[in-house]
């Protein structure tokens, strides 16, 4: 069994749509401090794995636990430990930034003047002080994703899950947000799943969790998948791993 330092473990987890296994007895760990991608081609399972860990969705069969906490029988427990930016970009862009931060923070009942201070804390550490009472509409698509993310990080979570989270955004800011996001997870010792189809996301990552078609094709260090596949590199790789 995993030690207390698991944040995050997936056992056996199994969800089909219809005929279609999204997910077939997927089972990964992340530790905490530990910055875990999850490479896949569009269709792996990866969106379906988070909805289920955020509670949006209920596995057929498996397991998932957060802190030790089951996602299943303890919902609130596990929900409160966890910061999640999903696929779909969800800001209210008619509010402020602040007042999409406001919004988090009274949906997970923290106080007003707490709320203040973490809301200042997290825009300032994206660099966002200064774009706190401005429309989440005229920031660029790089800022609103940093703004979900400083939303998701409001709560102190140890696990954060970021779905395809730099879709759309110039290679810059997306480059900025993984390093931001990096330094995250070891300064706090977070855990972090970090759900990608780009390889050059899951390169440095410090584990890689491959998933084709709901299942998991691979899980190690990045020398480890390219010597398993003969290959010369991570894109090769993956390539010949998925296709
Ligand atoms: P990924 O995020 O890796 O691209 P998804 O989890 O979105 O993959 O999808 C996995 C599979 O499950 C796909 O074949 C997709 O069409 C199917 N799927 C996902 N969500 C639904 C849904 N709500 N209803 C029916 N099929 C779905
Ligand atoms: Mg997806």
């Amino acid at each position: 069994m995993p030690g207390p330092s698991v944040t995050l473990n997936v056992i056996a987890m199994c969800k089909s749509f219809g005929r279609r296994k999204a997910l077939d007895q997927v089972s990964l760990q992340v530790g905490a401090g530990e910055f875990v991608a999850l490479l896949g081609p569009n269709g792996a399972g990866k969106s379906t794995l988070f909805q289920i860990l955020s509670g949006l969705f209920i596995a057929d069969q498996g397991q998932a636990l957060v802190c030790g906490f089951d996602i299943g029988a303890e919902p609130i427990a596990a929900l409160a430990r966890l910061g999640v930016v999903f696929q779909q970009p969800a800001l209210d862009l008619d509010l402020s930034v602040a007042a999409n931060l406001q919004f988090q923070a009274d949906l997970h009942g923290i106080a007003r003047l707490d709320a203040k201070q973490r809301i200042a804390s997290c825009l300032a550490r994206f660099g966002l002080a200064e774009r706190s009472q401005d429309a989440a509409r005229v920031l660029s698509g790089g800022n609103r994703r940093k703004v979900e993310l400083a939303r998701a990080l409001l709560t102190g979570p140890q696990l954060l899950l970021m779905d395809e989270a730099t879709v759309g955004i110039d290679p810059a800011s997306r480059m900025q947000i993984i390093a931001d996001v990096k330094a995250l997870c070891k300064e706090q010792n977070m855990a972090v799943l970090w759900a990608t189809h780009l390889v050059d996301e899951a390169e440095g990552a410090d584990r890689i969790v491959v998933m084709a078609k709901g299942k998991v094709e691979f899980d190690g260090q990045s020398a480890q998948l390219i010597a398993s596949q003969q290959c010369a590199n991570l894109t090769d790789a993956f390539m010949r791993l998925t296709e």
